[in-house]
């Protein structure tokens, strides 16, 4: 175990890419507080997913304010772009790569699948060669839990470990399926020094107001109804979005290259359950949820057993669900500033899966 250390003091520089979405701000704000010495260089395309605003604060000290001005770098890319990928590499003298670049909404995808296999697998299989030509030390995917397939929607224990089979039914999952599988051939091809984390549904502040949390919350908060899909009893396993980056950080100090980590709570809630603590925690009637039919292909339920994670490294879960999930309803009621540019920028039309699927198949 101890061979496959990153050993911390030496490492200085870490490439973040999607470091402007949701878990990449959040990894970013978090290694920078846990890791005082080391430097971190956020590569992002920034897509209508991105959000600048998400690291001000950062951004702002490393223009001239309080930290030193050189721990955070932004550079603007495509992580499809090879050159410039490896380019950054080596300007950056870059030690870890961690990639949560990605397209990663399930319903954007059913518009728009070419974009999802054109990011999620060219874009990693192209950041993996630039990896490799910059010998990079170690290389992070950060993978999800629905490249498993869904679950049926009983009471059964079963859970997904990491040796269950692939079986990816949506057009994101598959793309993010595809990109583990060519992960884990760079590793045994080219001796890539790759692992990767599968997660569970994540939550807290900073997420693009698409995902369900922040859709709830920013619709009853503009006075608009909450849209549920009519399969709400469908359910996910939730994680606080610090909880993740911890465990991201664990991989990174124990983990062994080569293998993939489960990473989940344990914790289950439905669709339904959700909108009724969003509406309970801001004080709102349940009139204000409405039923529309259901994305294609909807998974069920996913459950991650995540032993692994939990005996090997040592990692566990420190969030308590009820506690990080009133805080982040707290945080969206909190930051309208935050959250009301975005709303412009959502696309996809959730009332309308008929047409809209129809759409994508003929283009
Ligand atoms: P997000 O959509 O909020 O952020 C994605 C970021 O990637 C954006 O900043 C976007 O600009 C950037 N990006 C997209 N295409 C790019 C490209 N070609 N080159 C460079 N940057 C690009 O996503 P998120 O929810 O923060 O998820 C991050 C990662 O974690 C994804 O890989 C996702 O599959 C995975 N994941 C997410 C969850 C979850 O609950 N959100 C759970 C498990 C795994």
């Amino acid at each position: 175990m101890a061979l496959c250390s990153l050993n911390y003091p030496s490492v200085s520089t870490i490439l973040v890419t999607g470091g402007s979405g949701f878990i990449g701000s959040n990894f970013i704000r978090y290694w920078l507080g846990e890791h005082p010495a080391d430097r971190v260089v956020n590569y992002d395309l920034l897509t209508y997913a991105a959000n600048p605003a998400n690291l001000a604060d950062i951004a702002g000290c490393a223009a001239g304010g309080a930290a030193p001005p050189n721990r955070y770098t932004f550079v603007h890319g495509d992580i499809g772009d090879y050159d410039r990928v490896l380019a950054t590499l080596r300007e950056h003298q870059v030690d870890v790569v961690v990639n949560f670049a990605a397209e990663s909404h399930n319903s954007r995808a059913v518009v728009h699948p070419e974009a999802f296999f054109q990011t999620n697998v060219v874009g990693t299989v192209q950041l993996m060669r630039a990896a490799m030509a910059a010998q990079v030390r170690r290389f992070h995917h950060v993978s999800t839990c629905e490249v498993y397939g869904d679950l049926p929607l009983d009471d059964s224990t079963r859970a997904f470990t990491e040796a269950s089979p692939r079986v990816p039914k949506t057009p994101y999952n598959a793309s993010k399926a595809a990109a583990d599988l060519a992960v884990n051939a760079f590793h045994r091809t080219y001796g890539l020094p790759a692992t990767t984390s599968s997660c569970a549904n994540n939550y807290g502040p900073y997420q693009f107001p698409e995902k369900v949390i922040p859709h709830f919350a920013v619709s009853v908060l503009d006075g608009r109804p909450m849209t549920l899909y009519r399969s709400s009893r469908h359910r996910r396993e939730w994680l606080h979005v610090d909880d993740h980056c911890r465990a991201i950080d664990s991989i990174l100090d124990l983990g062994v290259v080569g293998e993939t980590y489960n990473v989940g709570s344990g914790v289950e809630v439905d669709v339904e359950g959700i909108a009724d603590g969003i509406l309970d925690l801001l004080g709102l009637a349940p009139s204000f949820k409405t039923y529309v039919p259901d994305r294609p292909g909807h998974d069920r339920r996913y459950l991650l057993d995540s032993s692994k994670i939990r005996h090997e490294l040592g990692w566990r879960p420190e969030i308590d669900f009820e506690e990080g999930f009133g805080q982040t309803v707290r945080w969206y009621r909190d930051h309208e500033a935050w959250w009301r540019p975005l709303l412009k920028r959502l696309e996809i039309d959730e009332t309308n899966w008929g047409t809209v699927a129809a759409g994508a198949a003929k283009a």
